[in-house]
């Protein structure tokens, strides 16, 4: 799960992380009484949206010279960003071409950037460690800094089981260059992050840029926070931070009804029980030259009503033009699943070629079932041969 930059912040700073002093605004009134408050003389204006790459962002069907982070001197000025911002499409590198519609803004006091560098903490999965990424080159797209000069991001690994070190943090600091005050203000900033990181089960908590101010002190500029989805359910006051105007609506659906469902951008619709299989099915469309519309795993206990409710998930997405059913009866018995697919079928009248491929327990009765029904199923006897036979419904029906 992803929060926006000002709830970052403010996990942030509980923990000591040094941020500017700010405040979130729905309306531009709201935008001109924060501002008042923190009494400038310069304030930011920054767009809160799930995306990074703001302030090099645009507006949609904006002429005026504007991105999604604005400095300015004045509170009229501040007036004019919040109304320029708010309810208005932004388009940044990471929204892709529809960008996102800007519903919160975050007012914060200015602050006189001496050096940007940037610093992140993640999960590497191959060294099963968590790591911390430093640079110097901040303020800029980090995938960018790691293609053009990856000589200049700088990586330490932290066993999990012993935590962040202060030789860790001084060796970061180090490398930054951070000198005199700044190394001990660096180390413990990165210290109260990791601490955020491991306390709050973040995936990633990243800081582009961390600012080293005119009069020497380490601020984080910018805040990117995302949540391991699996550990929400012991941080209910993370969990209330979630914005569902940012989120895939097909996607926060199945999550109410339990269902494993991500959006991708193919046409073959798919619906599987267990990760594995969803993968291996994924991969096997791919090979015989098909694109998955998505991943679903609809679980081991795939009764009739979570089929129905998988399928009508499916069918919302307009990309799909065909859909591939590939279920293994294991626990469930291959019959129950046909029966739960053909009721499903005839519920939301169908009007996509449909494959079906079972496996396990009472197979024979269950095909015996979908060619019964009288519905044009088409059935499949394995995994290759149903990818096959669903990248040719598809492209027959395109
Ligand atoms: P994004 O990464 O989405 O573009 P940032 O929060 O990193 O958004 O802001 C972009 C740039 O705007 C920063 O690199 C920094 O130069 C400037 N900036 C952001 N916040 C402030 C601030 N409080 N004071 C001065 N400059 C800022
Ligand atoms: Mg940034």
């Amino acid at each position: 799960m992803n929060i926006h930059e000002y709830q970052a912040k403010d996990l942030l700073a509980k923990y000591g992380v040094a941020v500017p002093r700010g405040g979130v605004a729905y309306t531009t009134d709201e935008a001109v009484k924060v501002a008042d408050d923190l009494g400038g003389p310069v304030w930011v204006v920054k767009s809160q949206i799930h995306a990074g790459g703001r302030g090099a962002g645009r507006f949609q069907e904006d002429e005026s010279e504007g991105g999604g982070v604005r400095v300015v001197k004045s509170i009229d000025a501040v007036r004019d960003s919040a109304s320029a911002m708010l309810n208005k499409i932004l388009v940044t590198k990471q929204t892709g071409e529809e960008g996102k519609k800007v519903k919160r803004i975050y007012i914060e006091e200015g602050c006189d950037i001496a050096r940007e560098l940037y610093l992140g903490i993640l999960i590497d999965r191959a060294t099963a460690r968590v790591t911390i990424m430093a640079s110097t080159e901040g303020g800029m797209d980090i995938e960018d800094v790691a293609e053009a000069t990856p000589e200049k991001i700088m990586r330490v690994d932290i066993d999990p089981t012993t935590g962040i070190q202060p030789f860790h943090a001084r060796q970061i600091a180090f490398g930054l260059g951070l000198e005199g005050g700044q190394i001990k203000a660096g180390s413990r900033f990165l210290i109260a992050m990791y601490q955020a990181f491991n306390d709050l089960d973040a995936s990633i908590v990243e800081i582009n840029p961390m600012v080293v101010t005119g009069a020497g002190d380490i601020i984080a500029l910018d805040a990117k926070m995302n949540f391991d989805d699996n550990a929400l359910f012991r941080h209910k006051d993370i969990a209330a931070l979630r914005d569902e105007d940012e989120e895939d609506p097909t996607e926060l659906e199945a999550a109410k009804h339990d269902l494993n469902y991500i959006t991708l951008d193919g046409n073959i619709g798919c619906m599987v029980n267990g990760a594995g299989l969803a993968m291996a099915t994924m991969d096997i469309i791919k090979l015989y030259g098909g694109a998955p519309a998505n991943f679903l795993d609809v679980g081991g206990g795939a009764t009739k009503e979570r089929v129905t409710t998988a399928f009508k998930l499916i069918l919302s997405d307009p990309n799909v033009e065909s859909i591939l059913v590939n279920i293994f009866g294991g626990i469930m018995r291959c019959d129950v699943i046909a029966e739960g697919v053909v009721a499903a079928a005839r519920e939301v009248s169908l009007n996509v070629p449909l494959v079906v491929r079972l496996a396990g327990t009472n197979v024979d009765l269950g095909k015996q079932i979908l060619k019964e029904s009288g519905l044009p199923i088409v059935s499949a006897d394995d995994l290759a041969d149903a990818a096959k036979k669903v990248v040719k419904v598809t492209l027959e029906a395109a």
